[in-house]
């Protein structure tokens, strides 16, 4: 088979992108925009469309990831997938060719954000980790940091991350790599959604830095959250009857996980059945006779939605700390490898 072509990657909705779609000149575009913009996603679609006179087609399903493009039947006929805010997932590319657009940011001073890091007395020993929105700010911050005694470590990550020192929300292998030996990470971006998987991942302290407000964050309670799903798993230790969720989206499907999560789960006595979908959707589990679910799809279904949902929904590492495959401590964050 011939190997995947590795997926383009742009910094932002700009002319280099117009140029490329039109020299690509294919014959219909999709384009898919995260959440976060939907309301400009009329806005850039028209200018792709207007800027290259190629019929461009808008997915009405936000993405999540880099790991959920539109499916073929979403957009069938386009030969060219355009994915808005993520860097590609180099172990995980999709069939049709995809195009990624980072929306980097040159936002944030470094050196103003540097004093306020420093201002905060965060521990001297410091991880540094970043969306990829903001990766291009990590030089200069990393060697302000560093003028101000800071010893700073950016770790590489696994081959589920394109940059060194990127965070994903399923994957923090680079702090991971380099935990052993900071007292704190720093992560640069808005929101709370990347610093809370770092603190999953990690037991250590986790900063958060927003770039564009210059404002720092104090660390998220990692203790209570541990504890929480810890009492999670001790409610459902003795059900039965448990769904095994699989994604079929391109960077979500671990059906390997969920074949080898069943045959762990009957020969410790219980049912388990596989239920495969696209997107993971609590309407779906309504009205089952199951007692609970394991996920094997994005591990922040289970992590940050599980309210959502009509039945506990647990984790890969989890669901064998529920079987008694593995201890309740040290806690292990579902990474997605
Ligand atoms: S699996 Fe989840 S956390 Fe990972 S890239 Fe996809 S949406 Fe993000």
């Amino acid at each position: 088979m011939e190997p995947r072509p590795s997926p383009r990657t742009f910094p932002s909705v700009g002319d280099e992108l117009i140029e490329a779609v039109r020299r690509a000149a294919p014959r219909r575009v999709v384009l898919q925009v995260p959440a976060g913009l939907v309301r400009d996603a009329h806005e850039l679609a028209a200018r792709l469309r207007d800027g290259t006179g190629i019929r461009t087609v808008l997915a009405a399903r936000p993405c999540f990831g880099a790991c959920d493009p539109p499916t073929p039947d979403e957009a069938p006929g386009a030969e060219l997938a355009i994915v808005l805010g993520h860097a590609p997932i180099p172990n995980a590319l999709p069939q049709r060719p995809t195009w990624f657009v980072e929306m980097r940011s040159p936002g944030g001073d470094p050196r103003a954000l540097a004093e306020t890091v420093r201002g905060a007395g965060l521990p001297r020993r410091l991880g540094v980790v970043a969306s990829v929105q903001h990766l291009d700010l990590l030089p200069a911050l990393t060697a302000e940091l560093a003028e101000r005694g800071f010893e700073v470590r950016v770790g590489r990550g696994d081959r589920r991350l394109a940059y060194a020192g990127q965070a994903l929300g399923c994957n923090y292998t680079g702090a991971e790599e380099v935990a052993g030996s900071v007292e704190a990470f720093l992560f640069v971006g808005t929101g709370r959604f990347h610093p809370l998987g770092l603190a999953w991942a990690v037991d250590r302290p986790v900063w958060s830095l927003d770039p564009l407000q210059g404002t720092l964050e104090p660390p998220i309670d990692r203790g209570a959250l541990v504890r929480r799903r810890q009492l999670l798993v001790a409610t459902v230790r003795d059900a039965r009857r448990w769904g095994i969720l699989v994604s079929t989206f391109s960077g979500q499907n671990r059906t390997p996980t969920a074949l080898a999560l069943q045959e762990r789960a009957r020969a410790r006595g219980r049912d388990a059945e596989i239920l495969l979908s696209a997107r993971i959707d609590p309407r779906d589990l309504e009205g089952r006779d199951l007692e609970a679910y394991v996920s094997t799809a994005c591990p922040r279904i289970a992590l940050d939605d599980t309210a959502l949902y009509p039945k506990p929904v647990l984790t890969p590492p989890e669901f064998l700390m529920a079987l008694g495959e593995l201890p309740l401590e040290p806690y292990r964050f579902d990474t997605y490898h």
